[in-house]
């Protein structure tokens, strides 16, 4: 059995997100996206501590990204530094670990579906204040946020239907 870790993005760390129980990495250029003080300084104080380490992906990883990305057409729109992020997932899984990476972006999320690396979102606390609820797809069971006004799947064209959800249980597993 390989070592579980999380892979961090920039929505993780504004969502105040990474585990004290397990490895969490993330790359130099997610760090200078974070402009946000607070943010900033968590993340600061978690590199400090040793909590998060900065690795960059295996330049040949980040051309396996950009061929999948490049192969399943335009939905999936990925930044430079989205592409390093699941790069470095792979990078990590080379390396014998089992990188979970931490996201909110459907798009990242998407790439990572197709490239069967594991994946959970962190809703952001103000996301989690307001609803219990979320929008699901019935084909691929892509999510969205609730107040999201679809009614059929961006991925799939599936309907999109309503659904409870127990954020703070999922919240604080695994922390
Ligand atoms: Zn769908």
């Amino acid at each position: 059995m390989s070592d579980k870790i999380y892979v961090l993005d920039a929505s993780a760390f504004i969502g105040g997100f990474y585990s004290k129980k397990v490895s969490n990495f993330t790359t130099s250029d997610v760090i200078l996206e974070i402009k946000d003080i607070k943010s900033k300084l968590f993340l600061q104080s978690a590199i400090e501590d040793g909590f998060i380490e900065i690795r960059e992906p295996d330049p040949q990883d980040l051309r396996k990204v950009e061929e999948v990305i490049m192969s399943s057409g335009d939905i999936l729109r990925l930044s430079e530094v989205d592409k390093r992020i699941v790069a470095l997932a792979l990078t990590l899984k080379k390396d014998n670990f089992d990188p979970i990476v931490v996201t909110d972006d459907y798009s990242i999320q998407n790439v990572l579906k197709i490239m069967k690396i594991s994946y959970k979102s962190i809703l952001t606390p103000g996301i989690k204040a307001l609803v219990g609820w979320i929008k699901v797809c019935k084909g691929c069971k892509q999510k969205y946020p609730s107040d999201s006004s679809l009614e059929e799947c961006e991925i799939c064209g599936s309907p999109v239907f309503r659904k409870r959800i127990k954020v703070n249980k999922k919240m604080n597993k695994n922390r």
